[in-house]
């Protein structure tokens, strides 16, 4: 098993651990139904992907 040479340093450990970061995810406008939603996906609201239904709309009556 490989294992470290040297102890790592606080300041090298510590500087490692800062940039660990969550990102929000990217939002874009549903050119369906102008829901926000989130971008390469199918929009939960209408179902529509790249100008078509491509899965069932769910309505909230339906639920
Ligand atoms: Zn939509």
């Amino acid at each position: 098993m490989a294992v470290p040479k040297r102890k790592v340093s606080k300041a090298r450990r510590d500087n490692r651990r800062a940039n660990w970061r969550a990102t929000a995810p990217t939002l874009v406008e549903c050119p369906h139904c102008k829901a926000s939603i989130k971008a390469h996906t199918v929009c939960p609201e209408c179902g529509y992907y790249d100008g078509r239904e491509v899965v069932a709309h769910k309505t909230k009556e339906e639920k």
